[in-house]
């Protein structure tokens, strides 16, 4: 079936509020294991039938904004959606009681349990109205970033767009462009401090309710880690410390070596060559065309979802007016196809989305007949295994995509992974330090983001005059507001990717097969278990971070560019 021809059908809540009604009743009746599975099998279709219509909707209103149609569907789904949560949640607490809980163990795996178990502690009564006013917050949030509009050379336009004058090889142009950008935060420091404020006090207030201390162990808890704590994500940080902000200071330095400057400003860092980054040979047929000839190489799988991804026309890759920012790989249930997003703009960019999302999409269609859906894909930190090992391993195809410039490609890769790794930890230590303590001021928490900027990124210097040093990064890191104590996650995974690349390069068909593994599982298990399927080591483990760093160190410094 081609993406264009699944039709769409608006969700009746009526129906779905009668059957999840009847599902529980029924449930509770039933005296085996096998009647409780049966009822419990067909409630999971009706799920996935309206998962894929929230799907459809999603990605419909995505690639054109401005139609009205979706436009409508989506704040109705929007609005019916959190009473379709509470059911569920309703009919979990009934599930997690069955006295035949140990064969559902039996049947779909441990973590299936722990998955019903989590979803069941963050959520009750007592809280419903604040997560929709953490919601509203969340939007707010959202909207003001979205609407946020400056002036830049002489035009007006959306706060997005100077992104892409922060690569610009003109110095003056990048050193404006992050000014103009910060001045916006600064002017609406006010309304983005009220609403960072009211977040952090509402998620407090929700994790009292539940019975938490502070928001920190429930916020792990809406991630689903059910394997480690933050303990161990502590003691991971500082490792990073330790082993990876030192080569991120040398890494920095080389930088400034390599642009010729005296001093390597926080505008310098994001370029790495002083004629600019690799750039793609071709537009978006021309990529097609050869992440086609890659996948149809790598492996039968890969090709056979890329042939797949094509001729249903599962993908909209490039940019357009109308269409939504960013890039994301969904799964359609009713299609049993992922489908791939992106707003292509001839950068380097273009080339990751066609491993790194595909990554991603080759993780759902390998562990596609799962059932039930909740263990389909694993958590964040798991599920980016699959999309950042994916750019390593498809390394040596990066010639097709980038000519003479190939090598490049590797350095700015790599490089901007390992200066991730300190960033993406101090975002980490920001969101424990203001759970802690939530009654911290707005100017008390700008001021531990610097202290912590100290840390975790020394090397990265603001000029004097800069209004960076008002302590004000975190506030354009969305995640902060949308989505806490996520961050990591990329952090965590990257660790594990780096080891995939290790092991391709000693023996490929073994780390093929690793990879595979992983894939396969979907989210049957925890983050740890995953990697171990892989044969890899935990990020939190022993030397793990030590060593993969010095591996990635050295590869990048053996490159020849
Ligand atoms: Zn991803």
């Amino acid at each position: 079936m081609k993406f264009k021809d699944i039709k769409y059908v608006r969700p009746n809540l009526d129906e779905i509020k009668e059957k999840y009604i009847e599902s529980i009743t029924k449930f509770k009746e039933a005296s085996s294991f096998e009647g409780q599975d049966e009822v419990f099998t067909s409630l999971n279709e009706m799920r996935s039938e309206f998962d894929t219509m929230m799907n459809l909707v999603y990605i419909r209103h995505s690639t054109n904004t401005f139609d009205e149609f979706y436009d409508k569907e989506k704040d109705y789904l929007n609005e019916i959606s959190p009473t379709i949560e509470k059911l569920f949640s309703d009919f979990i607490k009934v599930f997690l009681k069955s006295e035949f809980i140990n064969d559902f163990k039996e049947k779909y795996g441990e973590n299936l349990i722990d998955v019903y178990r989590l979803k069941n502690k963050i959520i009750s009564d007592d809280v419903i109205e604040l997560i929709a006013k953490e919601n509203k917050l969340s939007s707010e949030y959202g909207k003001l970033m979205g609407t946020g509009m400056v002036e830049f050379d002489s035009k007006e336009m959306p706060l997005a767009f100077l992104i892409k004058y922060f690569k610009s090889l003109d110095r003056d142009v990048r050193r404006e462009a992050n000014e103009v950008h910060a001045a916006y935060f600064d002017k609406h420091s006010e309304e983005f401090d009220r609403i960072f404020d009211e977040l952090v006090h509402t998620r407090h207030e929700i994790a009292k309710r539940l019975g938490y201390e502070n928001f920190i162990q429930l916020g792990y808890d809406r991630l689903g880690r059910a394997s480690y704590t933050h303990k161990e994500v502590a003691e991971y940080r500082e490792k990073i410390i330790k082993y990876v902000v030192p080569e991120a200071v040398k890494l920095l330095d080389k930088k400034r070596e390599m642009l010729e400057l005296d001093t390597l400003y926080n505008y310098d860092a994001v370029i790495t060559f002083k004629d600019g980054d690799p750039k793609p040979v071709g537009g978006e047929e021309y990529l097609v065309k050869e992440a086609k000839k890659m996948y149809e190489d790598m492996s039968s799988e890969t090709g056979e979802l890329m042939n797949a991804l094509i001729d249903g026309e599962y993908f909209d890759l490039s940019a357009r007016k109308g269409k939504a920012p960013g890039g994301y790989c969904t799964f359609i249930e009713g299609a049993k196809m992922p489908f791939i997003y992106s707003n292509f703009n001839g950068t380097q960019g273009d080339v990751d989305v066609l491993t790194h999302e595909f990554g991603h999409s080759f993780q759902t269609y390998m562990s596609m007949n799962i059932e039930p859906m909740d263990i389909r894909f694993p958590g964040y930190e798991a599920a980016e295994i699959h999309s950042m090992s994916m750019e390593y391993l498809a390394y040596p195809y990066m010639k097709s995509f980038f000519g003479d410039d190939y090598k490049k490609s590797y350095y700015s890769h790599m490089a901007f992974n390992i200066l991730f790794l300190p960033y993406g930890a101090c975002v980490d230590e920001f969101q424990h330090r203001v759970y802690e303590e939530p009654n911290m001021t707005p100017a008390e928490r700008k001021a531990l983001w610097t202290d912590l900027e100290k840390k975790y990124t020394p090397a990265l210097k603001y000029e004097d005059t800069s209004l960076m040093n008002k302590g004000i990064r975190w506030i354009w890191q969305s995640h902060i507001f949308h989505n806490p104590f996520y961050y990591i996650d990329y952090t965590l995974a990257e660790v594990v990717a780096m080891q995939v690349y290790k092991r391709d390069l000693e023996d490929h068909k073994y780390a093929w097969d690793s990879y595979i593994k992983m894939c396969k599982v979907g989210g049957k298990y925890a983050f740890e278990d995953i990697v171990k399927i892989g044969g890899f080591n935990s990020p939190f483990e022993g030397d793990t971070l030590k060593e993969t760093i010095s591996f990635i160190v050295d590869r990048l410094e053996n490159i020849e560019v």
